[in-house]
Formats: C-alpha cells, sequence, structure tokens
C-alpha cells in the first residue's frame, strides 16, 4: 500500500500550513485569552476553499477527498483549535448531512453559500437532557399546513452564535421514540430563533457555543431534510464521518 500523499495533498498541505503560520498562528494565543471568533480568519479559509474542503465544486466547495480534509483540519488545528473546531463543525456536521441528504433545490439554496464560506452553519442536536442520549430529543416539531412550528431548546451549539443556518433535529412522532426524530435546515436569523450568551469556557476559547431557543419557530415544510423520521440516521451518519 502506498502512504505518499498525492501532487495534490502535498501542495494542499503547503498552502494550508502557509496561511496557518503567517494569518492564524500569530492571533491564536489572543483570541483564546480573550474569547475573541476569529471572524476574519473564517472568512479567509473561505476564500482559500476551506470550508466545503469535500464538497463538490458546483456547489460551492472544493472538490477534495476526505484524506485532504484530514490533511487541512491538522494544519488548522495545529496553529489554533479553535480555528480548526469552527473549520471542522461547517465541514463536516454542516456541509456533510446537506451533500448527502439535501434535494437538490436545497443543495443550490443552502450548501453553496455555506460550503465557499459566505455563510456559517450549526448543528443542533444536543438538548439539556440529550446529550449522549440524543434519541431523547424534547424539541418538538409540529406540522401546521406547508410549515412545521418548532420549539425546544439547544445546548452547547458550536458557532451557534455566528451561525446563519443550522441543521436542525426534532421530535416530530414521540410515540416512534428514535425513528420520530426528523431534521430541518434553519435560518438562524428567522422569527422565534433565539440565542443565548455565548458559553464561558476553559478552553478552545475563541470558538463560541451558545444556547439556542426555538420558540413558535415556523420553518417551511421545503427545508425539512431527508424525510418524517429520518434525522436520527441523519444525525448519526454525520457524527461518525465528523469523528
Ligand atoms: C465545547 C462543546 C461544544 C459542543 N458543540 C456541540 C454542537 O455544535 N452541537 C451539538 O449538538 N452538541 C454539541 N456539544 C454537546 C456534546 O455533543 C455533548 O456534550 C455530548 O453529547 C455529551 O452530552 P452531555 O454533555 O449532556 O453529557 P452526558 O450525556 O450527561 O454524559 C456525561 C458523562 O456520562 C457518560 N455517559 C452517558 N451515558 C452513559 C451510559 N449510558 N453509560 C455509560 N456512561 C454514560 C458520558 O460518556 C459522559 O462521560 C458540545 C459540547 C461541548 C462541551
Amino acid at each position: 500500500m502506498d502512504f505518499r500523499l498525492t501532487e495534490e495533498q502535498d501542495a494542499l498541505v503547503r498552502m494550508v500550513r502557509e496561511f496557518a503560520d503567517r494569518e492564524v498562528r500569530p492571533v491564536a494565543a489572543e483570541n483564546d485569552r480573550k474569547a475573541r471568533f476569529p471572524a476574519d480568519l473564517v472568512r479567509r479559509m473561505g476564500e482559500l476553499g476551506l470550508m466545503g474542503i469535500e464538497v463538490d465544486v458546483e456547489y460551492g466547495g472544493s472538490g477534495l477527498d476526505p484524506v485532504s480534509y484530514v490533511l487541512a483540519m491538522e494544519e488548522i488545528s495545529a496553529a489554533c483549535a479553535s480555528t480548526g473546531v469552527i473549520m471542522s463543525v461547517n465541514n463536516s456536521l454542516v456541509c456533510d448531512p446537506l451533500v448527502k441528504f439535501a434535494s437538490e433545490e436545497q443543495k443550490k439554496r443552502f450548501l453553496v453559500p455555506l460550503a465557499s464560506g459566505e455563510k456559517l452553519g450549526c448543528f443542533m442536536l444536543s438538548e439539556p437532557e440529550a446529550g449522549t442520549d440524543a434519541a431523547a430529543q424534547r424539541t418538538t416539531a409540529v406540522r401546521d399546513g406547508d410549515h412545521y412550528v418548532v420549539n425546544g431548546t439547544k445546548n452547547w451549539i458550536t458557532n451557534g452564535p455566528q451561525a446563519d443556518y443550522g441543521i436542525l433535529f426534532t421530535m416530530t412522532d414521540k410515540s416512534k421514540a428514535h425513528k420520530g426524530i426528523t431534521a430541518f435546515i434553519v435560518d438562524m436569523n428567522a422569527p422565534g430563533v433565539r440565542r443565548g450568551p455565548k458559553d464561558d469556557k476553559l478552553g478552545i476559547r475563541a470558538s463560541h457555543s451558545c444556547q439556542v431557543f426555538f420558540e413558535e419557530h415556523r420553518v417551511p415544510v421545503e427545508q425539512r431534510l431527508g424525510e418524517e423520521g429520518q434525522g436520527f440516521k441523519i444525525a448519526m451518519a454525520t457524527l461518525d464521518c465528523g469523528r
């Protein structure tokens, strides 16, 4: 078996390492101390094609392979763990489920801006009473005509304070337990979506997380990701890939 990097992977490592050395590492300690979100670096990572590394070029990404994604993550994270986390959530927890489960129309509307770095995404699965046991979702989505009405609280949402769009997991049929979970793509600035203050963390402080509250939030049916009841499968497939 040949474990050497391809020429393309080698060139990517050199490009990302140079960017990390020149722009990320010099501000990492201060950003961490001040818990300052590196907005400029996130914008630069978008310009360099690092926010949707494995997403096809036609959907705003770089069209590279999983090894390239890991190599780029290593370089960024070695310079600044926070910047690595911000990048990793957008790539693996947001773009990846959209690549696998979104409709063509959803890809054009949400994946293109997220993968190109024009917009930032978050992944909203955890709740105050649903951490390791992700199937214990209490956030509900009740169908009302061509919308669902969402109520509930999500916890520890990385990129939550800054995100434009989020992948949201809800319970649409409690009687079916984990088979009653349904996923949505949510506009984080829509009415009925409220973000709490950023969490005060002990480390990786430049990557922000917060609680997100859904209060009678109306999400259109066309923003449902996959079918009703497919949410748990989408969540687990996404986390497998992220891990
Ligand atoms: C910095 C940070 C960022 C995060 N970002 C996100 C995010 O972007 N999106 C998101 O959805 N979530 C996010 N999370 C939430 C994270 O996924 C949860 O913290 C995690 O799932 C664990 O849940 P919990 O904290 O409720 O711990 P618990 O589920 O209460 O677990 C506490 C401890 O008990 C152990 N445990 C639990 N159940 C069992 C069992 N049955 N048997 C044996 N041991 C058990 C666990 O291993 C753990 O050690 C984030 C968390 C942190 C700290």
